[in-house]
């Protein structure tokens, strides 16, 4: 029997536990279905209702949420004849990471199948479910985002709509986690390096929560200026930031640590320099590679 209201949940590792409990304690019916046996037992406990098989899981509700390791996790279970049969005027909510094509071939061969589909993305950690603090993105057609809406705020947090394309919510997760992904390169290499100066992770910490404070501010001010084309350095010119970039991998390669990430970036700012752009800011490097053929000239060098 299928309960319209009730919502299920496909893929339980930590994020997916995360959100079918948020559901359950919601006040949701909530079925649960995870490949591998066995990590349902709380969420039971807590009063979900533990499917024995993915169609069985998508036949129940209304609303199928997917969290899973990635696009083709999702695809190896939706794609099934059995559960794509049970989904068929039904809707998938994939909030598993994804790429944009990956998103829009997804949403194609759904609609190509008769199942109602959004693609969404979760951009915090799994503290942050059924909190204000979590932040969820959506695509995909309007009208499916506003019915289901109701239940995936029992998620918490803020849920924003970025556009009807399929492939736009996994577009922002792209650029969000190429931000946070470099960031973490960049502090794992800084801990190396400070480690190799005497200094622990510890007493780095709140010195290294400031740098990051600092970041925030600038990306909103550096917004403006590049949808418009402007890349002023007048108070931090991208000559003085390769100096500072060539000092850390002077410090760095000292210490005998590879400094490979900071070595591209340098060899970014370098390269903008020899373009004659020695007076704008570090960001004039988002013009560089977006040029056609930067791609074949950073492989050339
Ligand atoms: P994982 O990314 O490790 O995903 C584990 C889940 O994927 C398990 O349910 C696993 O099933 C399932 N899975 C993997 N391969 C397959 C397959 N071929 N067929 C069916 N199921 C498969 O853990 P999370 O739960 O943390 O993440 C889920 C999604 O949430 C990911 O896309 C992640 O990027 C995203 N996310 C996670 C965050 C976090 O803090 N954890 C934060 C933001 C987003 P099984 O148990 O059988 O292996």
């Amino acid at each position: 029997m299928t309960d319209r209201s009730g919502v299920t949940v496909i893929g339980l590792g930590p994020m997916g536990r995360a959100l079918a409990g948020a559901f359950v304690r919601a006040g949701l019916r909530t079925t649960v279905w995870n490949r591998t046996p066995g990590r349902d037992g709380e969420l039971v406990e807590l009063g979900a209702v533990r499917a024995g098989t993915p169609e069985e899981a998508a036949a129940v509700s209304g609303l199928t949420v997917v969290c899973v390791v990635d696009q083709e996790a999702a695809d190896s279970v939706l794609r099934r004849e059995a559960v794509t049969g049970a989904l068929k005027g039904r809707t998938v909510v994939n909030l598993s990471a994804s790429t944009p094509a990956k998103s829009r071939a997804a949403a194609a061969w759904a609609s190509g199948h008769g199942v109602r589909y959004l693609d969404g993305a979760i951009m915090t950690p799994i503290g942050t479910i059924g909190t204000p603090d979590a932040v969820f993105l959506h695509s995909g057609p309007k009208d499916l985002y506003q019915e289901h809406l109701p239940v995936l705020e029992a998620l918490g947090g803020a849920h924003t709509h970025l556009g009807e394309d399929p492939g736009r919510a996994a577009a922002y997760e792209i650029a969000l986690l190429d931000v946070f992904w470099t960031a973490m390169a960049g502090y794992a290499h800084a801990l190396a390096v400070a480690r190799a100066e005497g200094i622990t992770a510890r007493e780095l910490a709140p010195f290294a929560t400031g740098i990051g404070a600092i970041l925030p501010p600038i990306f909103e001010e550096l917004a403006a200026g590049v949808d418009g084309g402007d890349y002023s350095g007048e108070s931090n010119p991208i000559t003085s930031a390769a100096s500072s970039m060539a000092h850390i991998i002077e410090t760095s390669e000292g210490h005998g640590i590879e400094a490979g990430v900071m070595r591209a970036a340098e060899g970014l700012a370098r390269r903008v320099i020899g373009t004659g752009h020695g007076a704008d800011g570090f960001i004039r490097v988002t013009d560089l590679l977006r040029r056609p053929g930067g791609r074949a000239e950073a492989a050339v060098r």
